[in-house]
């Protein structure tokens, strides 16, 4: 137990402990050493962790109640690429000093649960701490593996289709905080049809597809054309001067799935009816490389630049 912790974190855990959802399937949610958790029939469990750091993943000033939904939904995303249903998760918290007065430190649980309420997904333990640095959390998910093998990022081959889900870009102006992680998209995925690799699209859609063609060991042709633009994209390039399809490619932080399947599978998955809708953007290839189709025909290379974190 750390000794620093003022009186009011404590009281923290004890309210998050009172008011704490039953742990559904699982045996023991919050409140001992350790929780413990019925294991996935299949006996395989994925699991996932992330940081949520201010001045990084979201700014200060950022409502408490999107800041704790965004730490879980981006877990659950991670859950959500696999093709796995996700079945529990903790949160850590680490308050920047006096900031933990209890109205703001439950708008991020209010805003975590209300997340999770909606999966039905259990919150089963934590840590919370403070200390002179600023906003800091961490969300480890859990997922139950199915009948069905998780879907790889390494299993993508020549001639597969590129889908992917919702549209692209403009993440900033709000949906980062708000979205909702596709997790019956991915569970009904891998459940109903054959899909060869998947992930979520986190760093944006040129560094997210460079992901998976790394794994694979192919190229990629995408049609300049089908990428699915978002009106956020729209909206952000009348100030940036970017042009739309720029920011669909490379913004990142949209939380869609981008998965590859044979075509004669791609076409049964466009015509199915799905918790999200699905466009077909492009086609991998055995040659390494990423190209853009331009409407005209003429191929561009297509830099597998997005977001990336520098260390410093
Ligand atoms: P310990 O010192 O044994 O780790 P804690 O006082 O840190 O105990 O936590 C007590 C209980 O409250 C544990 O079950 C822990 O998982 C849970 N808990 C603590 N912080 C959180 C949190 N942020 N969210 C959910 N559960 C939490
Ligand atoms: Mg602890």
């Amino acid at each position: 137990m750390n000794r620093r912790k003022s009186f009011s974190e404590f009281e923290l855990i004890d309210w998050i402990r009172r008011t704490a959802p039953a742990p559904g399937r699982h045996p023991l949610g919050i409140g001992d050493d350790c929780a413990i958790l019925k294991a996935a029939a299949s006996g395989r469990t994925v699991i996932t962790t992330d940081m949520l750091l201010e001045g990084v993943h979201f700014e200060g000033g950022t409502p408490p109640y999107r800041i704790g939904w965004k730490a879980a939904a981006r877990s659950l995303s991670d859950v959500a690429a696999m093709g796995c249903p996700a079945s529990a998760l903790t949160l850590c918290i680490v308050f920047h000093q006096g900031q933990a007065e209890p109205r703001f430190a439950r708008e991020i649980l209010r805003g975590l649960r209300g997340l999770c309420r909606r999966f039905d997904v259990p919150l089963v333990g934590g840590d919370v701490s403070s200390w002179r640095g600023p906003l800091a959390l961490n969300v480890t998910a859990l997922g139950n593996v199915t009948s069905r093998p998780p879907l790889l990022r390494s299993t993508a081959r020549p001639g597969d289709r590129i889908l992917v889900s919702g549209r692209l870009g403009g993440s900033i102006l709000g949906h980062h905080l708000r979205f909702l992680p596709r997790l019956d998209l991915g569970e009904a995925l891998n459940r109903r049809f054959h899909v060869h690799a998947m992930i979520d699209v986190s760093d944006g859609l040129a560094a997210d597809l460079h992901h998976i063609l790394a794994e694979s060991r192919g190229g990629a042709r995408l049609d300049a054309r089908a990428v699915p633009i978002s009106g956020a994209a729209r909206q952000l390039a009348r100030t940036t001067g970017r042009h739309p399809l720029d920011h669909a490619l490379f913004d990142g932080e949209d939380y869609e799935l981008l998965f590859t399947a044979r075509p004669s599978h791609a076409r049964r998955i466009l015509s199915a009816r799905l918790p999200a809708p699905v466009t077909d953007i492009g086609i991998v290839v055995d040659t390494p490389g990423m190209t853009l189709v331009q409407p005209d025909g003429r191929e561009e290379a297509l830099p597998a630049r997005g977001y990336v974190h520098r260390l410093q």
